[in-house]
């Protein structure tokens, strides 16, 4: 690609120059179009100018809806150093119709006008749904050739892109062969990503495309739907790296062509219409970010400079619960009949380390966003922070703030350890370290209590974070560019209390898990589930010796309906003593081809945080989400008990 690699698009003043020459950072020109954020245009340029973006898609609603000028959104845009790459979408320009056609022209010289005005000089007109629309390939072309004439002469362009739902004009490829025939240098391409790889189109064959036809560039995600495509299209558009489109390959195709423009964003989502406009920008950024790593790592003379590499995670240095007076004493209760030793307390603050081989929780009493010692008696205990071991934590930390994820300001006393911070989507923090004696174990000092035998747990196997609804994509990205996590696929159950979806994100040893997840759907007030649960899932080698004595020590194992474990044997030939041992001690298990898991839950500690134990057997990859549902009915039923007696259920017919 040294040669056609991405340069600056040709109205630049740094026409013809190599990528690097343009940008001088080693990166593409990043674009997004103001349709991918919410709020007035107002909001949507200031939200792309602080995320880092070079350029702006002008949608042409949002243009219509301002009270500014075209002229004067030109100004506000050089103020914020912003350039404005493409005017859209201009809809059903061609006609079997001559008037209608006559004064489709009309209109499209008044957008001439505004184009002026903007300073922006390629329009987008994506083919036609009109019922009129031009079947016949040599009247389209020449159709197009004569709009193309006339923004050609007043030195506009137009990108021509085919709708998947187009009437005629459907596929890239029927778009292409449209410009082909107009031969008009005024007429190029827009090729979305979301157009051609919905409908299951194959970028191989832009090999086929001069890079000067290639006009503009779109770029859209989206999970894999069977669905109507322009619902799929209007609703559930992401933002590169969120779904599953191969979208470096995609960009690669196009690259290799010559293509000298930005790499623009296009992203319709009914999350990010609503979404605060400076967060979705961000998120946006970081998918360039992490799209642009693919590409640099594809095609090492591409001329773009990689973020530093993700370092290797060994594994959980330590997950942080925030408590307070009330929630920290009933966690530590429950820690200690887990088989954990409070063996370390902070040197400067209300945290205390809690160890059993190498799993480690810390209880925080301190509120490290208020800066205050949480107050007691709101009974709180949330998941606030993950501690991951890592191979350079410098490293990983330059490579956060190199993926738009800031290292979280810190306080810290004069001999304690330097840790850097960055916040997932959801708040919690996630920490970058290394557990050796003067790393952040040094912070605390020895409470004298000597680590006992325990009760079987050897670590940490993963974290369940329950991910509010509108970060869900956000976060899966967020693991996946900051941490170069594996982004597992993403599943729906059928819940208790509403539909969950759910997705697991890993590194490729599997020594850092997490299991995100989202109600995709919470409304009114009827809320009798857990709300937002998170757990951490202790790892064990054999689960029936831990919870035995689990059960010995009094810890608060969550009791299961028989109906469970009648089930179990039905579905599973599992041993006689294995099923006695899932009745005994209240054990879920499932397999999922490679091998089986066995897993346990404590009841809630305070409002939503919980413990598993879980022992995988085989080479099973999962997060026990089967079973999930049936948890979920029996924490309610626990909660339910605590709270107020459960009035026995009386046949209404009196039998
Ligand atoms: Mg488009």
């Amino acid at each position: 690609m040294s040669s056609s690699g991405p340069r600056p698009p040709h109205h630049s003043k740094a026409r013809g120059g190599t990528l690097q020459g343009a940008t001088g950072r080693g990166h593409c020109r990043r674009a997004i179009a103001t349709v991918c954020l919410s709020g007035t245009l107002e909001d949507k340029i200031a939200a792309a100018a602080s995320a880092g973006f070079d350029g702006i898609e002008v949608f042409e609603p949002d243009l219509v809806a301002s009270p500014w000028s075209p002229a004067e959104l030109a100004a506000r845009c050089a103020d914020l150093d912003l350039s404005i790459d493409l005017y859209q979408p201009f809809r059903d320009l061609d006609s079997t119709d001559d008037d209608r056609f006559a004064r489709n022209l009309r209109r499209a010289e008044h957008k001439f006008d505004v184009m002026a005005q903007l300073g922006v000089d390629t329009v987008l007109v994506c083919s036609s749904v009109a019922p009129d629309a031009v079947d016949d390939a040599d009247r389209l072309a020449g159709q197009l050739a004569t709009a193309a004439a006339r923004a050609g002469d007043r030195g506009l362009r137009i990108a021509y892109e085919a709708l998947a739902w187009g009437r005629h004009v459907s596929t890239w490829e029927r778009s292409w062969d449209a410009v082909r025939r107009a031969g008009s240098p005024a007429l190029g391409l827009c090729l979305d990503s979301f157009h051609v790889l919905s409908r299951g189109g194959d970028p191989a064959g832009f090999a086929d495309v001069p890079g000067e036809k290639l006009f503009f560039l779109q770029l859209a995600d989206a999970p894999r739907l069977a669905m109507d495509v322009l619902q799929w299209s209007r609703h559930h558009r992401l933002f590169p790296g969120q779904g599953s489109f191969d979208l470096p390959g995609f960009v690669a195709a196009v690259l290799a062509t010559g293509y000298a423009g930005p790499l623009s964003l296009e992203v319709f989502n009914d999350v990010y219409r609503q979404a605060d406009p400076a967060r979705t920008a961000v998120d946006a950024m970081r998918s360039l970010q992490w799209l642009e790593e693919a590409l640099a790592l594809r095609e090492p003379a591409s001329g773009l400079i990689p973020p530093p590499a993700a370092p290797a995670l060994s594994g959980w240095s330590f997950t942080e619960l925030g408590v307070d007076g009330v929630s920290g004493l009933r966690a530590a209760e429950v820690l200690a009949a887990l088989g954990f030793t409070h063996t370390g307390q902070h040197r400067s603050k209300p945290v205390q380390l809690w160890e059993q081989n190498h799993a480690r929780v810390l209880l925080n009493a301190y509120d490290n966003r208020a800066d205050v010692v949480r107050p007691a008696a709101t009974g709180v205990a949330s998941v606030v922070a993950l501690g991951l071991e890592s191979a350079d934590p410098g490293r990983s930390a330059a490579r956060a703030e190199a993926m738009s994820a800031p290292v979280l300001p810190r306080t810290r006393g004069a001999a304690e350890a330097e840790l850097s911070a960055v916040a997932a989507p959801d708040g919690t923090q996630v920490f970058f370290t290394r557990t050796v004696p003067d790393g952040w174990p040094a912070d605390f000092l020895p409470t004298g209590q000597q680590a006992g035998p325990g009760a079987g747990i050897t670590g940490v196997d993963h974290v369940g974070l329950t991910q509010p609804f509108d970060s869900f994509d956000e976060a899966g990205l967020f693991y996946r560019a900051v941490l170069g996590l594996e982004s597992q696929e993403v599943t729906e159950l059928a819940a208790p209390f509403g539909l969950v979806r759910t997705r697991a994100v890993t590194d490729p040893d599997r020594s850092v898990r997490l299991a995100l997840s989202a109600a995709t759907l919470r409304r009114g007030g009827w809320a009798p589930g857990v709300p937002e649960p998170q757990y951490v899932a202790l790892a064990t080698d054999d689960l029936v010796a831990t919870a035995a004595a689990l059960r010995a020590a009094g810890a608060p194992l969550l009791p299961l309906p028989d109906n469970y474990a009648d089930d179990l044997e039905a579905r599973f030939d599992l041993p006689a003593e294995v099923l006695a041992a899932i009745r005994e001690h209240d054990l879920m298990y499932e397999e999922d081809g490679a091998g089986g898991y066995l897993h346990l839950a404590t009841e809630v500690l305070g409002d939503r945080v919980f413990f598993e134990v879980v022992q995988r057997l085989g080479g099973y990859d999962g997060y026990g989400t089967a079973d999930a549902p049936v948890r979920m009915a029996a924490h309610r039923r626990r909660r339910q008990a605590a709270a107020v007696p459960v009035p026995r259920w009386t046949d209404p017919r009196g039998r």
